[in-house]
């Protein structure tokens, strides 16, 4: 989609004013009779907004009553990116009663675009750089694209990751250009490809290697081309794989939707949206397609789930890479060169992401050989990659080549920064981090990637607790987003300002938290996983837990990551938390139901994943599937409705009407919970920023991501809505569902987080 930081206070209403005209598109004739238009909007991108509109009305409405005297149109940018797409700070603002007023500007992009394509003159696009969405679509409305063949360049239609949709034509054009088939998975995954593949794809016609073959090159076809058509223009056009009244053909569409479905269960309307657009508009006239586009982009744009991704993955994640949670005052440093201490799993896949950003990574192990052990397992990583083509075989070697594996602590002198991966024990720790301290330069940062331990309680270890630092990777490391930087009672602002420059060195995104038990991130899992385990106690059925669990989202069943975990990680965490004991967490975690069956489970051997057996049987050949025992063991704890029913006699499975937790509770428990925790987690000060709270969820722990995030689904059902369901669901399930008194006294103000 768009960036344009100028646009915040442009107006997209459909009366448009006086914002520039003419020189946004700037409209040059040459000897030959072509219009070489050049968009040149405000702003460091080109994005749709009202002056877009009013130049470009300005620009066709001169090129028809020149037409006479041109021979054709070239249209490219003044920009490093041909085109952006829509001005998300427009769409974010739409609200419900302006569906009418937006839909009328949406119907005037695309009629601007239709009049384009049937001035009766060729018109080509000089493709100079990126054209996503509403970019794209604009080429698409040319009669030909030629495209800049440059690395950094991407064509696509991303709008369905941020809850909209290509309402710009994009939809009807590239299922009229490429086919159902091929165009339904590009418009639902919004899939970015490079000038290669975009070609390849159908979506532009040739590549071109300068900026000033492209221009020869789209002048060139333009002078060859006078008559040009759009396909879909031309009597008799259909769909390339569309016969009509074909019912092998039709069956492609009637089975779109429900394909679409299985996946997205109705938590992304604009993926269902597009689908339904692109089949309903398979079955019209092309204006017709078109209209109908516009409608479902008017529904998708003044409804909730855009609202929410546009707030996270554009707005919130701007925010953060931006720097929003780094000390604003310390210079920006780069990190040329990294300790790694530890190269087993996460040790190795750092290396593996700090070499890929050109990091320079010495990797240390207990000797020579397991560090090699480390390296070898990214080394076999990116052999699958060059296996599969996503990798050059040159540009793995050059990867390696990065990664030095150490002897002694002696060859960490010259890093700027060392990251702790070793075994989860805190003697270990403190001998490795002692020790690394005294061999890296002075002024080097010491992190560790611990996921459980205190960092203030680390930073004792070193003689400068101001040089430490948590930094905590997910696994696995090189496909996780997400790092979650962990400030020290006595970190430095200048220590983590160096570990967030790091963070966007090696592309992840930085969160940053205060120290405390679990941090942000796996306190918060942790909610998610005992939830799901306290209504086996009731005995909901498990199926219904984990289903509901991806019913709404989230990426993984409670009872499943559990599992991954092992059953005796949370039993560990509430000792610990015990241990703590700082009152009402503690207090919290002793009283929680999901412990009782953890410990069942784990008596009976069934620890989970590693084990075989959890909550899930785990046979050699086959499937896992749920162990029966669960509801056996605990069906007579359920909760009952009115009439005390809950099990089955029978103890056949239960029907829809034997279940006392109803659906709705089921879900909501599992989402609020982690909701309730994070703002727990901001009272405490522990959290600092809700872009922070948000990213953090979706990246970390894969909280449904339709939400927006933890704190965003709050502020989506509305603090005072939040609150009196999160009162029922106290009363009802118990007092950890209780909302704090930040959450009153947002419900009270109607306030949102921000
Ligand atoms: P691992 O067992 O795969 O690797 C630990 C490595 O440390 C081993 O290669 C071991 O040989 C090495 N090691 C032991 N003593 C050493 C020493 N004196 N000097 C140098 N290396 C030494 O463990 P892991 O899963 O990679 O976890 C490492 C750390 O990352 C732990 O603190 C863990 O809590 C944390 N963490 C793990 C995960 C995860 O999902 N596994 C996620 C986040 C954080």
């Amino acid at each position: 989609m768009t960036m344009n930081e100028n646009s915040a206070a442009d107006e997209w209403g459909v009366a448009g004013q006086a914002v520039g005209g003419g020189e946004h598109i700037r409209y040059e004739k040459d000897a030959d009779g072509i219009v070489v238009l050049t968009l040149d909007l405000p702003g460091s991108a080109n994005v749709m907004n009202e002056a877009y509109r009013t130049a470009m009305e300005t620009a066709v409405t001169r090129l028809e009553a020149e037409r006479d005297d041109i021979t054709g149109v070239v249209i490219t940018s003044a920009k490093k990116s041909f085109f952006a797409g829509a001005d998300l700070n427009e769409l974010i603002h739409v609200t419900r009663d302006q569906a009418e007023e937006f839909f009328a500007v949406v119907t005037r992009v695309k009629a601007q675009m239709r009049r384009l394509e049937r001035l009766g003159r060729p018109v080509a696009a000089a493709i100079n750089g990126s054209a996503l969405g509403g970019g794209l679509e604009l080429a698409l409305a040319c009669h030909h694209r030629v495209c800049l063949d440059a690395p950094s360049v991407r064509l696509g239609l991303p709008e369905v990751t941020l809850g909209v949709l290509p309402g710009g034509g994009g939809v009807t054009r590239s299922m009229r250009m490429m086919g159902v088939q091929a165009a339904l998975p590009l418009i639902t995954e919004g899939k970015r490809l490079r000038p290669g593949k975009a070609l390849a794809a159908g979506w532009i016609d040739e590549l071109a290697e300068s900026y000033d073959e492209l221009m020869a090159k789209a002048r060139a076809w333009v002078l060859a081309h006078p008559d040009a058509v759009q396909p879909w223009d031309v009597r008799g056009h259909r769909v390339p794989d569309l016969k009509p009244l074909d019912p092998e053909s039709y069956s492609l569409l009637a089975a779109a939707p429900a394909v679409s479905y299985a996946k997205t269960h109705g938590c992304y309307p604009a993926v269902d949206a597009a689908v339904a657009c692109a089949v309903e508009g398979a079955l019209l006239d092309f204006d017709t397609a078109l209209e109908i586009e516009g409608r479902y982009l008017t529904q998708l744009v003044v409804g909730q789930v855009a609202k929410n991704l546009i707030t996270a993955f554009w707005f919130q994640l701007n925010e953060i890479n931006a720097g929003g949670s780094r000390p604003a005052d310390q210079p920006r440093l780069l990190t040329r060169r990294v300790g790694v201490l530890g190269a087993g799993m996460m040790g190795a896949g750092i290396a593996h992401v700090s070499a890929q950003a050109g990091i320079e990574v010495v990797l240390k192990d207990v000797d020579r050989a397991a560090a090699e052990r480390g390296k070898s397992s990214v080394a076999a990583r990116l052999d699958k990659d060059v296996a599969k083509g996503r990798l050059t075989q040159e540009a793995r070697d050059a990867l390696l080549e990065h990664i030095h594996t150490a002897e002694s602590y002696d060859d960490l002198a010259a890093c700027d920064l060392v990251i702790e991966a070793v075994f989860e024990d805190r003697e270990l720790k403190n001998t490795v981090t002692r020790a690394a301290e005294q061999a890296a330069p002075p002024e080097a940062v010491i992190a560790s990637n611990t996921s459980t331990l205190p960092i203030t309680g680390l930073a004792e270890a070193v003689p400068d607790p101001k040089r430490f630092i948590g930094l905590h990777f997910f696994s696995p490391v090189h496909r996780m987003n997400l790092v979650e930087i962990i400030r020290g009672e006595q970190t430095s602002d200048a220590t983590l300002a160096r570990a967030f420059d790091y963070v966007l060195q090696i592309k992840k995104t930085p969160i940053v938290v205060n120290d405390s038990r679990g941090f942000y991130t796996s306190r918060t899992f942790g909610t998610y996983v005992t939830e799901g385990v306290a209504m086996i106690a009731e005995g909901v059925p498990a199926a219904l837990v984990e289903n509901v669990a991806r019913k709404a989202g989230m990426a993984v069943g409670p009872l499943a990551v559990c599992d991954e975990v092992t059953l005796s990680l949370p039993l560990k965490v509430r000792e610990q938390a015990l241990m703590d004991d700082d009152g009402s967490a503690a207090g919290r975690i002793a009283e929680h139901p999901a412990y009782a069956v953890l410990e069942t489970l784990v008596g009976l051997g069934r620890t989970g994943k590693a084990a075989r057996a959890g909550f899930y049987d785990y046979p050699e050949d086959g499937l896992k599937s749920l162990w029966p025992g669960l509801g056996e063991r605990w069906k007579a704890n359920a909760h009952s409705d009115a009439d005390g029913a809950t099990a089955r006699p029978d103890g056949g499975l239960p029907k829809a009407s034997d279940i006392a937790v109803p659906e709705q509770d089921v879900r909501d428990r599992l989402l609020y919970i982690q909701a309730l925790e994070t703002v727990r987690i901001l009272e405490e000060g522990v959290l600092g920023s809700a872009a922070d709270a948000n990213l953090g969820s979706i990246f970390g722990i894969g909280f449904a991501p339709w939400t927006g995030g933890t704190l965003q689904f709050v502020n989506a059902v509305g603090a005072a809505a939040f609150t009196e369901r999160a009162d029922f669901l106290a009363d009802t399930y118990g007092e950890r569902f209780r909302p704090t008194a930040l959450l009153r006294e947002m419900a009270a103000k109607g306030r949102e987080f921000r």
